[in-house]
């Protein structure tokens, strides 16, 4: 059975032995409202590690003041099956003033291009708020392996520059994009979406898929990718572009044409519902 923690004292009484015994710790940050996509990442940790940890957090800080923190979903009855299913030791879920002792919080915050393009033009203060909550799950739970979804593509590279910059003595393992059949990508957010929406949003991996297709044949004008990619997107009346772009790994540089390995990413919104995807091209 998995154990449901809630303090920092709680945690480490359950992790001292392991630390002691170097026990392998694998650390599986969510939100909650767990899908298959988590699944996986619980999985490859539990295969690889001796213990996982899987925190469950809504982090205020990486929400901007009309995003959706108030309604995002909150299942932590589900969340502990679906830790147990996919064999997880603890499921850490501390409160709010737990996580942020402080009346006022201190930010971890990565600088450079990384930060500022794709989804942080339109989220400016999310990946600081990210890098944060991430920073003090790691001291936190000290874990030796910390599993990330490709889901989330800046994220990810973002995280690898914190790890990097500030010499955090852990191995980030990054796992695939898990889908729907019908190629939609999981997320907690799908939860929004009406019938309608869920159905038009289809044109978001049909359009990554349309544009691996195209690369697969020898396409590498970014200019011709992107709007190929967005004709299919508009083919839905309902969708709402925030970006379709491809960039260079890993420094997410502005490119014209595709020589080395290439990220293409895309946010669009379905009502007030925002949905992100991508894929690499290598
Ligand atoms: P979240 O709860 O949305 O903050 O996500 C927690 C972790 O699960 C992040 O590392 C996400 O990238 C990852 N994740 C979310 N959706 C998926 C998915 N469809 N496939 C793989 N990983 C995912």
């Amino acid at each position: 059975m998995v154990k449901c923690i809630t303090t920092i004292e709680q945690l480490h009484a359950e992790l001292n032995q392991a630390y002691l015994d170097h026990k392998t710790i694998g650390l599986v940050p969510t939100m909650g409202a767990l899908h298959q996509g988590h699944a996986s990442l619980i999985q490859a940790s539990s295969k690889e590690n001796d213990i996982t940890v899987v925190s469950v957090f809504v982090n205020p800080t990486q929400f901007g003041p009309n995003e959706d923190f108030d309604k995002y979903p909150r299942t932590l009855e589900a969340d502990l099956k679906l830790a147990a299913n996919n064999n997880a030791t603890i499921v850490f879920a501390p409160d709010i003033d737990t996580l942020y002792p402080s009346k006022d919080p201190s930010y971890l915050e990565v600088l450079g291009n990384v930060s500022e393009v794709l989804c942080a033009k339109s989220r400016p203060i999310h990946f600081r708020g990210v890098c944060t909550i991430v920073a003090k799950l790691f001291n936190v739970v000290r874990p030796t392996r910390a599993y990330f979804g490709q889901k989330d593509a800046q994220q990810v590279l973002i995280i690898k520059r914190m790890v990097k910059d500030f010499f955090i003595p852990v191995e980030l393992r990054v796992m695939p994009i898990i889908r729907e059949q019908d190629g939609l990508a999981l997320s907690s957010r799908n939860k929004y979406l009406t019938n309608e929406q869920r159905t038009q949003a289809l044109v978001l991996s049909q359009s990554l898929k349309h544009v691996a297709n195209r690369f697969a044949q020898g396409e590498r004008n970014v200019k011709t990718l992107v709007s190929e990619a967005r004709k299919i997107i508009e083919q839905s009346p309902i969708a709402k572009i925030d970006y379709v772009e491809i960039l260079a790994l890993d420094e997410l540089e502005a490119i014209d044409t595709i020589e080395n390995k290439a990220l293409m990413a895309l946010a669009v919104y379905f009502g007030s519902t925002r949905l992100i995807d991508n894929i690499i091209l290598e």
